[in-house]
């Protein structure tokens, strides 16, 4: 069993709490490391550490600090079958998908490796006869991550490289119900060797954010998670005077047009629905059959989810993974069984699953509910599991309007062969992350990341230029000699 310990001013330090909680291999059922749940003391220490490392890192010319980050993407290359072994075993999903959310991390970093020009100001010459004006982009301080447990890779580095890259000292707080994966990242971060405190690694949960939130040194915060609990980061951040983005939850619709290409649509909702087991903020969580597309789609995506091959994610041949854990479990079929209890029916109903060799595993099969109707509770809730609601409609002008009468807006994707309709939807729909004929549309590390509505509070959003302005701040300076 793992001992998580946290990593403060370049040392592994012992956790100062004897309360810890259990992290399970979600397949296996096995216990297999111990989360500390570290509080003020420890959040103290980095903090100070970080503080007291800002000076001289943010003197370090950018050219300078991009060279740590070099060596980091080196680093995570060539460690990029061990991390993502460790993200399956603790978090469930395939390892292809570990691999592919790795991918996602270590583009992050490269793109901020292009600091050096992306920071940079702007002058005007002559505002008045004889004075100039100057913009300057300074780092804010100590920052900090608050990350959630379905990408315990990728999602610390929406931020940690920005921040870095910019000049400000970090501290990441991984989610206690994955700690091993930005365990194993922080001794690849030991081996990069920044200086004595620029990066640290904080353990816990609710006690650990709370001191984060409330900490004076800590000058901007951003959080990735449930809706409820960024609510409850934004405001409580914003009120101690911090920069702050949170990213909410999800219940990403898919609209079917008629003439979309079934074949493709049917896979790639698959894809996406049962995709990391649906525990993902771009899963596909609602489809919309739009007149005549009712049919054709229904069979197929129920022919999808029913032959999909569920099981340990190490195992070859798996698609689909367990979600997080028994309580996870027992929550997504409580669920179905409010949909079905709202008049739903499963076409496909994955509860009560077992795996053979796998028999204390948290898996849930593929599940397709039809007739889900608007307004509902299993409408309404984020179901974070393998399961795809269905409802129809007679047209995309009222999938539009139902889609934007959610309270999430992460993501809504579209599958249609006409232009027009394409246009139309990309114009009026209210979502942070817009798909064409994709089923889950994930920006690159150079575009911003971010929902609507619901899903995110806050203005600038994650990666790209969007992660330069946040981790900045803008000095004018006005010249006259
Ligand atoms: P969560 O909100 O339970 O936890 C996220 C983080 O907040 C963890 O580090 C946890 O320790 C902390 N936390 C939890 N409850 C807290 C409380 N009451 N007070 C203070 N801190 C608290 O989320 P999760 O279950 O880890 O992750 C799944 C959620 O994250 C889903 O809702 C999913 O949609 C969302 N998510 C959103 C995005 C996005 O980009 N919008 C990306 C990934 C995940």
């Amino acid at each position: 069993m793992k001992q998580i310990v946290n990593y403060i001013n370049n040392e592994w330090i012992d956790p100062k709490t004897s309360e810890y909680i259990e992290v399970t291999n979600p397949a296996t059922g096995q216990v297999i490391a111990k989360t500390p749940l570290c509080g003020e003391t420890e959040v103290d220490m980095a903090a100070k550490a970080a503080a007291k490392a800002f000076p001289s890192w943010r003197q370090t010319p950018v050219q300078d600090r991009i060279q740590y980050l070099f060596r980091l993407r080196d680093l995570l290359k060539e460690n990029h079958d061990e991390i993502s072994r460790v993200i399956t075993k603790e978090c469930g999903k395939t390892f292809g998908e570990s691999k592919a959310e790795m991918v996602r991390a270590i583009e992050n970093v490269e793109v901020a490796c292009g600091m050096p020009m992306m920071m940079k100001g702007d002058v005007s010459e002559d505002i008045s006869p004889g004075i100039d004006e100057i913009m300057l982009r300074q780092p804010l301080g100590v920052c900090a991550t608050i990350a959630p447990f379905n990408f315990p890779g990728m999602i610390p580095f929406w931020y940690l490289p920005y921040a870095l890259a910019t000049g400000n000292t970090y501290i990441i707080k991984p989610s206690e119900k994955v700690p091993m994966t930005m365990k194993f990242i922080f001794s690849l971060i030991e081996q990069v060797g920044f200086p004595n405190g620029v990066v640290n690694m904080v353990n816990g949960a609710k006690n650990a954010v709370d001191a984060i939130l409330d900490h004076p040194a800590i000058r901007a915060i951003t959080f990735v998670g449930s809706t409820q609990t960024a609510k409850y980061i934004y405001r409580r951040a914003a009120e101690n005077g911090k920069r702050v983005q949170a990213q909410g939850g999800a219940k990403n619709p898919v609209i079917i047009l008629p003439d979309a290409d079934m074949e493709m649509t049917s896979t790639m909702v698959a894809d996406s629905a049962f995709g990391c087991a649906g525990q993902r903020c771009l899963a596909v969580s609602l489809a919309i059959t739009v007149a005549d597309a009712r049919n054709s789609f229904t069979e197929m995506i129920c022919d999808a989810a029913s032959t999909r091959t569920v099981g340990y994610g190490l195992d070859d041949g798996v698609q689909m993974g367990p979600v997080i854990n028994s309580h996870s479990k027992e929550r997504v079929e409580q669920l179905i069984e409010t949909g079905s209890k709202e008049g739903a029916s499963a076409l496909v109903d994955g509860r009560g699953t077992t795996i053979n060799g796998y028999e204390e595993g948290a898996f849930v099969r593929p599940t397709i509910l039809a007739d889900v109707e608007p307004g509902s509770d299993i409408w309404k809730t984020e179901i974070f599991g393998p399961v795809l609601s269905m409802m129809h409609v007679n047209s995309v002008e009222d999938a539009i309007e139902l889609t934007n009468s959610h309270i999430y807006g992460n993501q809504a994707s579209l599958f249609t062969s006409s232009g027009r309709a394409a246009r139309k939807f990309r114009y009026e729909i209210d979502a942070g992350n817009v798909g064409i004929n994709i089923g889950v549309a994930a920006p690159m590390a150079f575009f911003p990341f971010g929902g609507s509505r619901g899903s995110f509070y806050g203005d600038l959003k994650a990666q790209g230029q969007d992660a330069i302005d946040f981790y900045t701040d803008k000095r004018v300076v006005i010249t006259r000699w």
